[in-house]
């Protein structure tokens, strides 16, 4: 329960705020248009609380974690309320009474905010776009870069709503200011000042290993503090100030465990920077380090627990399975699943681990050969009742959802699943 307060909260403000105009309305002032220019400021105001809300959850804040379930459910709240915002945006558009003749600055204002957000949440939600695509180079980056423009056109959206002429409502205009200066912060915290807040350690590169021929593992070592403590399963960002495409941060598990004096993770080539990295990273380069986050945390579940990793999702794997040292408070069965041999990392570790602990069993599926892992199978080996099990998972997104259906039909309840999200976007 505690992990849903966060939305919980986003979806308070907005009904507060319909609340608050209806309790606060603003003055009649005779005009036919009143009613919807009346409706028209429930909805813009809508808008701004959801986009304030949206702005607040980019600045990664690790004390509201466990409020949403950890920073990347944080990132998928992120996504539906923007969305959300997008959608009331245009239904806003389609209630305020328009005039063309009505040259006023705050009208001109609208016109930006509203082209500005739809530019840019279009190619969020339309990456494939080509023309839109053209902006961003069709990249993650390109996309992330342009993303950042977005609370530009809130504050000019906000200050539209100052300048139209708008209704006479002082409570429930003062209530919506709250939100804008939250937005704003958040903004400006995100883009300008939250580097001198933030902690970005600096770590050294120790060691570059390529466990296969797509896969770098990366070792640091903090060159003075650490990063704030943390447990198996969570991530950091990282990036490399040194190469000019490895100088985004990018997240990735941890997967070494939280005892060992260095960090590792262990990153697969699958897109521009993970290749250079994979190419280009060098022992001795600097790094930069911000962590760590995350609440994916096997210690939190219950006795009898199933891991599920696909591909490169056994990171988080590999530092549970690395935090064991003396021994496994759980009985786990550990399903590590790739399409060829040649594409899995850390089997013998993983193997190896499972021999020393009799409370841990893996399971090592090469699907091309093998067929690919069924519920049916889990089951089994399960004993054929896995109501009561905690289900971990992390691997490609459709792997995951089809597991989680197939989980649910199987009685685990909702509460008892956790994955982790990989993707940011
Ligand atoms: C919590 C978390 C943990 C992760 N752990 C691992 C791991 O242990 N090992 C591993 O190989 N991968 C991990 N990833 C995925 C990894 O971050 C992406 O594969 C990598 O950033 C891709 O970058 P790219 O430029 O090579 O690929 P691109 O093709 O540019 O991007 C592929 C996808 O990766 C995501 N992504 C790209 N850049 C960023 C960024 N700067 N910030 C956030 N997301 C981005 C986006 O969803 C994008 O659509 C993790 C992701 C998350 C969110």
């Amino acid at each position: 329960m505690k992990n849903k307060i966060g939305n919980i909260v986003i979806v308070a403000f907005v009904i507060l705020n319909i609340v608050v105009w209806f309790v606060f309305p603003p003055e009649y002032d005779g005009s036919d248009t009143f009613a919807r220019r009346y409706a028209g400021e429930v909805l813009g105001s809508t808008v701004i609380i959801l986009m304030s809300c949206s702005l607040f959850l980019t600045t990664r804040p690790a004390w509201a974690e466990p409020f949403f379930g950890g920073l990347d459910k944080m990132y998928i709240a992120h996504r539906r309320v923007s969305t959300s915002a997008f959608l009331l945006l245009f239904v806003h558009l389609l209630t305020v009474p328009i005039s063309v003749t009505d040259l006023r600055l705050g009208n001109y204002l609208a016109m930006i905010a509203f082209t500005g957000i739809v530019s840019i949440v279009l190619i969020t939600l339309a990456p494939r776009i080509a023309f839109l695509s053209k902006l961003t180079g069709n990249t993650y980056e390109g996309w992330k870069n342009l993303h950042r423009y977005i609370g530009i056109f809130f504050i000019i959206g906000f200050i539209h709503a100052l300048t139209v002429k708008s209704l006479h409502a002082l409570v429930a205009i003062s209530w919506v200011q709250i939100f804008f200066i939250i937005g704003t912060v958040s903004y400006l915290y995100t883009e300008i000042f939250g580097r001198f807040f933030k902690k970005y350690l600096p770590y050294t590169v120790e060691a570059v290993n390529h466990p296969n021929n797509s896969t770098t593992e990366v070792v640091l070592r903090a060159k003075k503090d650490s990063i704030r403590k943390q447990r198996a399963g969570q991530f950091l960002f990282v990036r490399f100030p040194q190469e000019k495409i490895l100088s985004e941060a990018h997240p990735f598990t941890i997967s070494s465990a939280p005892h060992e004096d260095v960090l590792r993770v262990t990153v697969k080539a699958c897109g521009d920077y993970t290749r250079h990295l994979f190419g280009n990273l060098k022992t001795g380069m600097d790094a930069v380090v911000e962590g760590a986050y995350g609440l994916f945390d096997y210690k939190t579940g219950g006795e009898k627990q199933i891991w599920v990793a696909g591909g490169i999702g056994v990171t988080p794997f590999l530092a549970f399975v690395r935090d064991m040292k003396g021994g496994l408070n759980h009985d786990v069965d550990l399903y590590y699943t790739v399409r060829h041999r040649e594409e899995s990392i850390f089997v013998e570790e993983i193997e190896s681990a499972a021999q020393k602990n009799p409370r841990l069993k893996a399971y090592i599926r090469y699907s091309s050969t093998d067929g690919s892992l069924t519920i049916e199978e889990i089951l089994k080996n399960a004993g054929g009742n896995i109501r009561g099990h905690h289900v971990y998972m992390c691997g490609p997104l459709p792997m995951v959802q089809a597991f989680e259906k197939k989980f649910s039909e199987s009685g685990v309840s909702a509460a008892n699943i956790h994955y982790e999200e990989f993707n940011f976007r």
